[in-house]
């Protein structure tokens, strides 16, 4: 599935509920997810991390479609390389 067709797949779904919540208690709970991620990949099985990554994946395409964010358009500032050093792979600092 591409990127736009799961973003739509996700409006149609979420959006109608989403946008009742808000925004800004939608990202709460989008953050809430990133926090379950992070518990499933401190001590989860296989199986747990996979549905905690589609977790924060659906949340963040939902968040997106709330800010009238095309995902798929966003995500080609990656097309080419790194959007900063332009290099493949990057080889751009890391930050301390
Ligand atoms: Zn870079």
């Amino acid at each position: 599935m591409e990127i736009k067709e799961f973003q739509k797949l996700i409006e149609k779904i979420y959006y109608k509920k989403d946008k009742k919540r808000g925004k800004e208690r939608t990202f709460l709970w989008f953050c809430e997810e990133v926090g379950e991620l992070a518990k499933a990949l401190r001590k989860g099985n296989k199986k747990a991390k996979e549905e905690e990554f589609a977790d924060v994946f659906a949340w963040l395409t939902s968040l997106a479609s709330l800010y009238q964010i095309d995902l798929e358009k966003a995500i080609k500032k990656y097309k080419k390389s790194c959007p900063k050093c332009k290099k493949i792979p990057c080889i751009c600092k890391e930050k301390k």
